[in-house]
């Protein structure tokens, strides 16, 4: 059982099953830019169902918000974003190649000496990655803002409107998903680090004196998440922040990181951001960010502990989980995708033996059925083994097969993706069985 040794063989996959494409592939492509294909974008949905499931559904006290991507110049200058999202970069003067400073080898750091052609390297000069544009019409009066690094900041300002619109009381939540943008010195690795992302971000509001026990509360939540969507808990681990490594925000942070083929790698972050971002925002706008204790009519600056995952990250750590290369009896090698039935972006295909002597309308009209509740594929085309191994690259959990016997005993052939074990199924059960399987939970 062959697993995925390198991003190269997911990339190819990605590409030939409608995944991921490169973003504008025609013009030649834009770097660390990508594009969700039929494939992707359902299994990217999914992903995005069961993370906000875990929040807003399991938990009473967490509630979602869409901020706007564009937001007020000032929020970054607030949140430290515009004196300190930075990366030290450094160029070669030989080969022009760029390089975060941070990343390069000991020896690299002391001989100034570029890795790739042994040209010399620059001085290190603070590179900020937030990406800059223009707002309004008339150029010179528009005002420069920003593409938001990070759906957070868009929390914490509405911190006060929640409160005084969702009766939610300390300790809540606020989860939001949403697009955010670094123009990063080294993208790569596929979708791991791209300019353009989307975070799956929630802050959960709570008493100073609480905060270092809801920061374990939600480490022990957030890593048991990943049995959700098929990660297993051996390919993740917690990584601590030593103090040196601390963001200015941060009293105390943790890393969930999952095992790529490129090594462990951060796939979420857990942080206690104290007070600091609401009182950075009380500062440069002027307004109180404080609570009031309904109860006790104290009035405090919340701790926030964050969580916040890369959506983009966790579809690649569940492609890579789910990628096998398999050998079979007879020597051939299926490439099959196990994806958890909740997640998988097709839960169900039907196929007809043939398309004639009415197997086809049969068919259809159970798809017509299914699809109310299941993402359904109909596939007539070619034989059934290579409809099957088209399934499999897919990663659909269950196919349905019509043969003639359906007809007249209404029972249909259901195939299981991992096993390869078929089953006879009368078709008036198939819709509960199905059910019980793959419905998002
Ligand atoms: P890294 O150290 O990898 O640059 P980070 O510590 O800056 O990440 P955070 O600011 O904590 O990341 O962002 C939270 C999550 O957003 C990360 O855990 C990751 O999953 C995702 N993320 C951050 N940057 C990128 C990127 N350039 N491309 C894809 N996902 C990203």
């Amino acid at each position: 059982m062959a697993k995925l040794e390198s991003f190269e063989k997911l990339v190819s996959l990605a590409k030939r099953r409608g995944f991921i494409f490169q973003s504008s592939e025609i013009y030649g492509g834009i770097n660390a830019c990508y594009d969700y294909g039929p494939l992707g974008v359902e299994l990217k949905l999914n992903v995005k169902q069961m993370w906000w499931n875990a929040m807003t559904r399991e938990y009473d006290n967490i509630v979602g918000l869409d901020a706007a991507i564009l937001m007020h110049p000032k929020v970054w200058e607030a949140s430290g974003h515009v004196a300190g999202f930075t990366d030290p970069l450094v160029d070669c003067k030989k080969c022009k190649s760029r390089f975060r400073e941070d990343t390069l080898s000991e020896e690299s750091m002391q001989s100034r000496l570029c890795p790739e052609c042994g040209g010399e390297l620059t001085e290190s000069r603070q590179f900020n990655l937030m990406f800059k544009t223009q707002m309004g019409a008339v150029e010179g009066t528009a005002s420069t803002i920003y593409l938001r690094p990070e759906t957070a900041q868009g929390i914490f300002v509405n911190f006060p409107n929640v409160v005084d619109t969702s009766r939610m009381q300390i300790p809540f939540g606020i989860a939001q998903i949403g697009k955010a943008f670094r123009n990063e010195i080294t993208p790569g690795n596929f979708i791991f680090r791209t300019r353009e992302f989307e975070q799956m971000e929630m802050q959960f509001f709570v008493r100073p004196e609480e905060s270092d026990a809801w920061f374990e509360t939600w480490k022990e939540r957030r890593i048991s998440f990943y049995d959700k969507v098929g990660i297993s808990q051996e390919n993740l681990h917690f990584k601590e922040h030593g103090p040196d490594e601390l963001a200015h925000y941060a009293r105390a942070a943790f890393d969930i990181e999952y095992k790529f083929p490129i090594g462990w790698s951060e796939l979420e972050g857990i942080h206690n951001r104290s007070d600091f971002d609401l009182r950075q925002h009380e500062e440069f706008s002027g307004k109180s960010m404080t609570y009031r204790d309904p109860q006790t009519n104290e009035v405090y600056t919340p701790f926030i502990i964050e969580t916040s995952a890369g959506c983009d990250r966790m579809t690649l750590a569940i492609l890579c989980e789910a990628y096998e290369e398999e050998t079979l009896d007879d020597g051939s090698v299926r490439t099959v995708m196990h994806f958890h039935p909740r997640i998988a972006p097709i839960k169900v295909a039907i196929l007809p033996l043939v398309k004639k002597g009415g197997l086809k309308e049969y068919s259809l009209e159970l798809r017509d059925k299914l699809k109310r509740q299941f993402n359904v594929f109909y596939d007539e085309k070619g034989a059934i083994g290579r409809r099957y191994r088209r399934m499999d690259e897919a990663g659909t959990p269950y196919c349905v097969t019509i043969d003639f016997d359906t007809l007249e005993d209404h029972a249909v052939t259901v195939r299981d993706r991992d096993t390869m074990e078929q089953i006879r199924l009368p078709v008036s059960d198939l819709h509960a069985w199905l059910a019980e399987r793959i419905l998002i939970s």
